[in-house]
């Protein structure tokens, strides 16, 4: 996966390289698709939900640019894989799923793979992010919003980065809001197809 998918289509980053090396995501998919786990395509999980395409989460996690020790928001946890990506970087995650269902499904596993100190999970509407906890040095969310969700925005600290998909229902673009300042920098890094962001910040 790491080699053919990845590396073979321009993910440069070794750290991103080495975690998802590292995270065995048959864990994440379900059990009957496990023959799946690397291949190079979005799958479906319960709840009518999707882990994301590997090339999507290394492309995502490269655009986030985490560092070791840093807090970061994961919203729209899923199955958790995306968290355990970024905590196999060494950052602490704290992941917010509004399926109760899907949520404790991810926290059991990532427990039972040693993650259930550097990741918390939640559950509730992550599209207002997690002011108490912020502001966030990095914010990555996994499901499509209509516009940049400026409750998100609001929550960056300085030199913050937040990667969201934002679009129509079925199509959307990978976007990076960078804060410097007052000013927010806001760059766009080619289609997606995500689930959609559902809740205040996202769509009805
Ligand atoms: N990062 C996940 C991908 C999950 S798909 C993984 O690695 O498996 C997107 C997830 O976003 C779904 O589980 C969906 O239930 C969740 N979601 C949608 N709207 C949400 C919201 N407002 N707050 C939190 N989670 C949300």
């Amino acid at each position: 996966m790491v080699a053919r998918q990845l590396r073979a289509r321009g993910v440069r980053d070794e750290r991103v390289l080495a975690a998802m090396a590292a995270v065995p995501r048959e864990a994440f998919v379900p059990a009957h698709l496990r023959h799946l786990a690397y291949a190079d395509e979005a799958l479906p999980i319960e709840h009518g939900q999707t882990i994301s395409q590997p090339l999507m989460v290394a492309l995502m996690t490269e655009l986030l640019d985490p560092g070791p020790g840093d807090r970061v928001l994961d919203i729209g946890t899923g199955s958790g894989y995306q968290a355990a990506v970024l905590a196999a970087m060494g950052c602490r995650v704290l992941g917010i799923e509004r399926v109760a269902e899907l949520a404790a499904a991810a926290r059991e596993r990532l427990v039972a793979l040693g993650w259930g100190e550097e990741i918390e999970i939640r559950v509730g509407d992550g599209s207002i992010g997690a002011p108490e906890d912020g502001p966030w040095r990095r914010i990555l969310v996994a499901a499509a919003a209509p516009r940049v969700p400026e409750t998100l925005t609001a929550q960056l600290a300085e030199g913050g980065r937040l990667v969201v998909p934002v679009g129509a229902r079925w199509e959307q673009e990978l976007v990076l809001v960078e804060r410097d300042g007052d000013r927010l920098r806001t760059t766009h890094h080619g289609l997606c197809v995500f689930v959609p962001l559902v809740g205040a910040g996202g769509w009805p």
